[in-house]
């Protein structure tokens, strides 16, 4: 039974350059859509909610770590990855009072508003279990249990630590064993990670080439990374040894889904071996200019045909957890980018990476996407502006 009848200026889609003028989305009381009148604009349906702006399908943030919202303003920005992990260290003890607790239930809320519908959130440790299952039935979180281990004797009590803290989220949404970076799991590590992950068929994510460190630590042992893990006495020698870390994931990984986090120094040649049809780019620009002060190579990694997706990052590397901020700053930096083509990386992309497009990512009949309306939109040039807002409103 039709519930609400809503329309705009616009309806965009989520798909590239599909965007219909006063068109309207019908849904039912569960805001699935019934059907979406593309030509509607003659048409005088009762009931229909009118908004000023463009409609959009709900975003989609693959990349988010709400474990570390107790850390909103608390970060010096522009540290390079050392620094933020130096930081991160000398600050986790912020982390465990109840205003974290707090914090991490004002980042959800956040998100929301901000018209996000699903979640890919890392998870080293259950403190967002709690805060999750209350948003169960708002939220679509996919969690990525992501495991760290240097020492290659410490693989095995590592991966059992992540099964069991794994389980515990399986109970109410979907999770799956991811390792944080090559830079940081051995490779014993990593063989029971992707042994796992292409049994079990789940998804994959990893931090990937978000510093110029990464390779030298990689290939030659050397760097600002490994100058700080070696001050740790952090194992080394048990970390992948590879020309780079694209090559080294590139030829461990078989056919499972996967997604390439931040790609700030990843060019053409990094993505060759990757497969297209599984692998997913995912670009947290706002998070890229907070650490390292640099943004992606968005063009080139658009040409690589590999599927572009968004992430907000964590409060720690950001001062909001908005898709819409991360688009804004995409095309401030990238203007030759149509929007419909940038929406369809917060939607659809999104979706298809966390393995939800069956429900979320579009508007289309059958699918329940969630409604999000943006104000102050450029009509004339067919973007977001500096003051475009968003608003959810199913
Ligand atoms: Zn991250």
């Amino acid at each position: 039974m039709i519930k609400r009848r809503l329309s705009a200026n616009y309806v965009y889609t989520g798909k590239v350059n599909e965007f219909f003028r006063n068109a309207i989305i019908e849904l039912d009381e569960n805001n699935r859509i019934i059907q979406v009148l593309p030509n509607a604009d003659n048409r005088e349906l009762a009931f229909t909610e009118f908004y000023n702006g463009i409609l959009v399908p709900g975003f989609i943030n693959v990349h988010s770590h709400l474990e570390l919202s107790g850390l909103k303003n608390k970060m010096e920005k522009n540290t390079g990855l050392a620094g933020f992990f130096e930081q991160l260290n000398a600050k986790r003890a912020a982390l465990i009072t109840d205003a974290s607790k707090n914090a991490l239930q004002m980042a959800i809320e956040e998100m929301w508003r901000n018209g996000i519908v699903a979640v890919g959130d890392i998870v080293n440790t259950p403190d967002t279990l709690d805060v999750k299952k209350k948003f169960y039935a708002q939220l679509y979180f996919h969690n990525f249990v992501e495991l760290i281990g240097f020492a290659a004797s410490h693989a095995d009590s590592v991966f059992n630590i992540g099964l069991e803290l794994a389980s515990k989220f399986a109970h109410f949404s979907n999770s799956s064993i991811v390792p944080h970076a090559v830079y940081s799991v051995s490779e014993a590590l990593f063989e029971l990670i992707f042994r796992h992950s292409s049994l079990s068929e789940s998804i994959l994510s990893i931090h990937h080439q978000e510093s110029i460190h990464e390779n030298l630590i990689i290939a030659q042992r050397a760097g600002l990374l490994a100058k700080v893990f070696n001050h740790r006495k952090y194992h080394l020698n048990d970390l992948p040894l590879s020309d780079t870390v694209s090559d080294f994931i590139s030829h461990k990984i078989s056919n499972q889904k996967l997604i390439l986090v931040h790609n700030t120094f990843a060019g053409v040649c990094d993505l060759q071996g990757f497969n297209k049809q599984n692998t997913f780019l995912a670009i947290c620009i706002n998070s890229n200019l907070f650490i390292e002060n640099e943004i992606p190579l968005i063009d080139q990694l658009y040409a690589s045909g590999l599927p572009i997706c968004l992430g907000t990052d964590s409060f720690a590397s950001n001062d909001s957890l908005s898709i819409l901020d991360e688009i804004k700053s995409i095309m401030y930096h990238f203007p030759e980018f149509d929007f419909s083509e940038v929406l369809s990386w917060a939607t659809l992309n999104g979706a298809k990476a966390l393995n939800i497009q069956n429900d979320y990512g579009t508007f289309e009949k059958g699918k329940k996407p969630g409604v999000n309306l943006i104000q102050n939109f450029d009509f004339k040039r067919k973007r977001v502006s500096n003051d475009s807002l968003v608003k959810r409103i199913a």
